[in-house]
């Protein structure tokens, strides 16, 4: 006890004599100063760029996923930066594919020039060109990923698709429109390919591209394979739509008659909504294949879309699918024509701002489902189950307690898709699904007012069909969207959306179903679509009863969980992503012996017993839940019209 006293003393000591030091000392400060800021790089400027960018690619070496490029670039000076592609227009995040470039050589009349790293944004190269550089030439190797684990897969030995703002660097200090660019583009032999882009001429696999700017190429995704067909989606138009098919292998191409037909119904559809196109020619560049990534990403004059290879032939099963092309369709109006003013950037290395997201992709979520249902891609009745299944997800989603709808929409640049361990408790894009329940709430609202002489229909067609025929972005604000909104129907309009977008702990917005005609009811059995949706996504979907969903039988994950719900009757035994079931009341797993569990469990006391694997240790996990199996449905309320069968019925 003394030591500890006498530590004391010399301890208080000590302290008033450092104190005194650190006042004489006050004018120096003991820790470490700033680093002097380095020169900055240019900020672009909407000026004529007075050079261009020449690319020659050799995508041809699909065994190795390698895409070899040369490119030459005039119009340099002293100063010139070199920036590779960061803040990418679709992702809207920094997901630059800086990681996959290799064998960099800048030359300038054949000699080589040095470069360096820019310290601080890591995707800006400096060179150091000597007096009278016009031009330099830059050979590089971009590495397409090799297997998933190092990233999206885009090439195979039957189809790739290229993404431009992987096979270039450009100028620091122009606006990318000012930039000419041309492209030559060696593929495999006997491949055909699909793009925006439009073709001066094509010797065998060799093709050149007509002279465009590097805004318009970025925004140009090429997709090329062995096994291909276009179809057109609107015989006869001034303005071609096409489908250009790449396929794993040739009999996953073939479409019957009335499928076509149901596509050419979206093009006929989305014309009556928005009045107005904004492309010389559209190209839906569309990959039928689980070689490659399965994607979906939006372009002024194509889209990227991506679905599972027998999305034709089992045509039945891939309902859950059929909003993507309506989708990204959707974004040539919403998001590439007219884009949020924040998000809208000059360059590709000034950061976008992703606040209006919930429109860009909150609006186009919601016309992607109801234009799927009014081309016949989807039925009604499959169209309001999906409406069902979304609601139901957010109806015991936690994380609505913290945080607001409108923070998610800096998702995609908090986490570029990553999988989460608390999914639910966190939130994830939820601009997408639940700003498309918003939009419904508007659309219903806007039908009941008017007393059904005005609808979304209207603020669509107003607000995203202006300037027919233009290619030039217009883009929005919060008050423009209020503005148009008040021009169809007369509301506080930013009080409705501000209230759904910054409140938290709020109920699910199930206002649109209930003005629509229908309530949200759960039974013990999940709707045709739901079923079929979980068979082949390979998950099984119990959310709603017991919290959990999990990894199916041919995911080769057979019983492990993919999500738990915060709170939930799996969370309090334990269970999180990742544990993988066992037994249930001792018999070993299967979907059904666990579904039968919660039926039996209905009503009764006993809790189900699992028996769990998590890591290499084995526990036992009581599920106390009795309220059996819940699957949502949407249910007529004869209490009003039928507004929302009005939304989804096509447009004469
Ligand atoms: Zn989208």
């Amino acid at each position: 006890m003394r030591t500890v006293a006498v530590k004391i003393a010399l301890c208080t000591v000590f302290s008033a004599a450092l104190a005194a030091a650190v006042q004489a000392a006050a004018p120096e400060t003991a820790g470490p100063s700033a680093t002097p800021p380095i020169t900055p790089i240019t900020a672009p400027k909407d000026r004529a760029y007075g050079g261009e960018i020449q690319l020659k690619v050799d995508a041809s070496d699909t065994g190795h996923r390698i895409v070899r490029v040369h490119e030459t670039l005039s119009g340099v000076g002293p100063d010139t930066v070199l920036l590779y592609p960061k803040w990418l227009p679709g992702t809207h995040a920094p997901e630059g594919t800086l990681d996959r470039i290799a064998g960099i050589r800048i030359t300038a009349n054949g000699a080589p020039v040095a470069w360096k790293r820019d310290p601080v944004d890591v995707f800006a190269f400096r060179l150091n060109l000597k007096a009278g550089t016009h031009a330099i030439d830059i050979d590089f190797d971009y590495l397409s990923p090799t297997s998933p684990k190092v990233g999206a897969l885009e090439m195979s030995r039957d189809l790739m698709l290229i993404e431009w703002n992987e096979l270039v660097f450009y100028p620091a200090g122009y606006f990318t429109r000012q930039i000419p660019a041309e492209v030559q583009l060696q593929l495999p032999a006997d491949w055909q390919f699909g793009s925006a882009l439009e073709t001066a001429s094509t010797d065998r696999a060799q093709t050149h591209f007509k002279r465009t700017t590097l805004e318009t190429l970025i925004d140009s995704p090429l997709y090329a394979g062995r096994y291909a067909a276009k179809l057109d989606l609107d015989p006869g138009a001034a303005v071609p739509v096409r489908m250009d098919l790449f396929a794993d292998r040739p009999e996953f191409l073939v479409m019957k008659p009335e499928y076509l037909e149901a596509y050419r119904n979206l093009v006929r559809q989305a014309y009556k909504l928005y009045g107005s196109h904004h492309y010389n020619h559209y190209d839906f560049l569309y990959s039928l294949s689980d070689q490659i990534q399965q994607n979906g990403l939006e372009h002024h004059q194509s889209s990227e879309d991506g679905t599972d290879p027998e999305s034709f032939t089992k045509w039945d099963k891939e309902a859950f699918a059929r909003d993507l092309l309506p989708h990204e369709f959707t974004h040539s109006w919403n998001g590439k024509f007219r884009r949020p003013a924040d998000l809208w950037t000059p360059n590709y290395s000034v950061p976008m701002q992703d606040s209006l997201l919930w429109v860009y992709e909150g609006q186009t979520e919601y016309w992607g489902q109801v234009l799927a249902a009014r081309s016949g891609l989807r039925t009604r009745q499959q169209a309001l189950d999906q409406f069902a299944i979304t609601a139901a997800h957010y109806e015991v989603q936690k994380g609505r307690q913290w945080r607001p709808l409108q923070d998610t929409t800096n998702d995609e640049i908090i986490n570029p898709r990553r999988p989460q361990s608390w999914l639910d408790w966190q939130r994830f894009e939820d601009y997408y699904s639940e700003s498309a329940l918003i939009w419904l709430d508007a659309d219903t609202w806007i039908r009941e007012h008017s007393k059904g002489a005005r609808s979304l229909d209207d603020f669509a067609r107003a607000f995203f069909g202006i300037n027919d025929g233009s290619f030039n972005v217009v883009t929005y604000t919060f008050d423009d969207i209020v503005k148009a909104l008040n021009a169809v129907e007369p509301n506080d309009w930013s009080a409705f959306l501000r209230q759904r977008l910054d409140a938290i702990g709020k109920p699910v917005p199930l206002e649109g179903f209930h003005r629509g005609g229908y309530k949200l009811v759960y039974t013990d059995k999940p709707s045709d679509y739901q079923a079929t949706t979980e068979d082949q996504r390979k998950r099984i979907d119990l959310l709603n009863s017991i919290g959990i969903e999990i990894d199916g039988k041919d995911s080769g994950k057979d019983g492990t969980l993919s999500q738990v719900i915060w709170d939930s009757p799996a969370f309090k035994a334990k269970l999180t992503e990742g544990a993988q079931i066992l037994a249930i009341n001792g018999i070993a797993y299967d979907a059904d012996v666990l579904k039968d569990a919660i039926r039996a469990a209905h009503g009764k006391p006993a809790p189900i017993e699992l028996i769990v694997k998590i890591g290499d240790r084995y526990l036992v996990a009581n599920l106390d839940y009795h309220d059996g199996l819940r699957y949502p449905h949407l249910e007529r309320d004869s209490a009003e019209p039928a507004r929302l069968d009005e939304i989804l019925a096509a447009r004469p």
